[in-house]
């Protein structure tokens, strides 16, 4: 069977995509991955979402948007695409042992955040582990926040997250920094950061209580170990856009983040591109469901000028 739209993904983008052509009754086929939902399947409240005045919980907004585009039509497929073929058309993806055929293909795969592989750091996302200050800083007002990494991205987030809690410790397990001059100046300048170089966190509490009330940290010289109280815990050593399944047939920049050729375009005519997979800047749920709006709407003109 030849489908229309096959969309990569159901997370916001993948769900707004899939709403979107699912209205202009293009049946898409949304391949769910192996992380249904999206990122926003492992957060708790959002906050930021248009619409919900009193928040609404990440899975349920996700979950919404999902009977919204089954509604309309779309279909959802369990599994994840392991290969792909974008060098004739129809284009081909294959998921689990299957070859899907498809007019175009929009590609919502996300950019999954990189985690410290700590054993209580995945328990306890959603409740004091986080890795996007601009979503959860707000959460943590007057509290202790601690902040890992040492590029860019960590210094914005500690510099950001100064405006809510009483104080930020930015851990580091180098003495040198990645971060740009500019961008570690602006944080070493911040009264309200402490930095701890030459150090790694061990682990993170507490389980037991689902929240993060603090954590075990080390010096890598001296090999001391202490515990810290925390409320706040954000990771910010970088993210990776889910493309290697295209084996460079997709333009990328060096990150694997795709190169938009404009609008929602990649350099293949027939595929495109929504959400995360393509943007390092902003990567929230708002602009991610704005970037399956238009990406669903190129589809669907393209498959017009095709002539369905
Ligand atoms: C803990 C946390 C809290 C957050 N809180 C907020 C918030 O409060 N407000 C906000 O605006 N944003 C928040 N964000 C950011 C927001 O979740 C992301 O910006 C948004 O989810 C991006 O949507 P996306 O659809 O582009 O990608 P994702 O949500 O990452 O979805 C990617 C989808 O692609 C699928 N996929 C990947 N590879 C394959 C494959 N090979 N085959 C098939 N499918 C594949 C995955 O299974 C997933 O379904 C938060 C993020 C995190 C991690």
């Amino acid at each position: 069977m030849l489908r229309n739209v096959v969309i990569i993904g159901s997370g916001c983008a993948g769900n707004t995509a899939a709403i979107y052509s699912a209205r202009a009754n293009l049946k898409p086929l949304v391949i769910s991955g192996h992380e249904a939902g999206g990122q926003l399947s492992l957060t708790t409240l959002v906050e930021n979402f248009p619409g919900f005045p009193d928040g609404i919980n990440g899975p349920d907004l996700v979950e919404n948007m999902k009977k919204q585009a089954q509604n309309f039509g779309a279909e959802y497929l369990h599994g994840a695409v392991i290969d792909t073929d974008l060098s004739t058309r129809p284009f081909r993806l294959k998921v689990e042992d299957e070859w899907i055929e498809t007019r175009t293909v929009i590609i919502a795969s996300g950019a999954s955040a990189r985690w410290l592989g700590l054993p209580n750091e995945q328990k306890l996302i959603g409740h004091g582990v986080s890795s996007c200050a601009t979503c959860d800083g707000f959460f943590y007002r007057e509290k202790k926040i601690m902040v890992i990494g040492g590029g860019d991205s960590a210094m914005e987030e500690a510099n950001f997250l100064t405006r809510f809690g009483r104080q930020v410790t930015l851990v580091h397990r180098r003495e040198e920094f990645r971060a740009s001059k500019i961008m570690l100046d602006r944080a070493r300048h911040n009264p309200k950061i402490k930095f701890l170089t030459n150090t790694v966190v061990e682990d993170i509490y507490d389980v037991g209580h689902h929240l993060v009330t603090g954590v075990r940290l080390r010096n890598t010289r001296s090999g001391e170990t202490w515990d810290e109280e925390v409320d706040g815990f954000f990771v910010a050593i970088g993210h990776i856009p889910n493309t290697a399944i295209f084996n460079g047939q997709i333009s990328t920049d060096p990150d694997g983040y795709i190169l938009s050729q404009g609008g929602a375009r990649t350099n293949i005519p027939g595929v495109f591109h929504a959400g995360d997979v393509q943007d390092r800047v902003y990567r929230q749920a708002i602009s991610a469901s704005g970037a399956g709006c238009m990406a669903a709407i190129e589809a669907e003109r393209y498959l017009e000028a095709e002539g369905d």
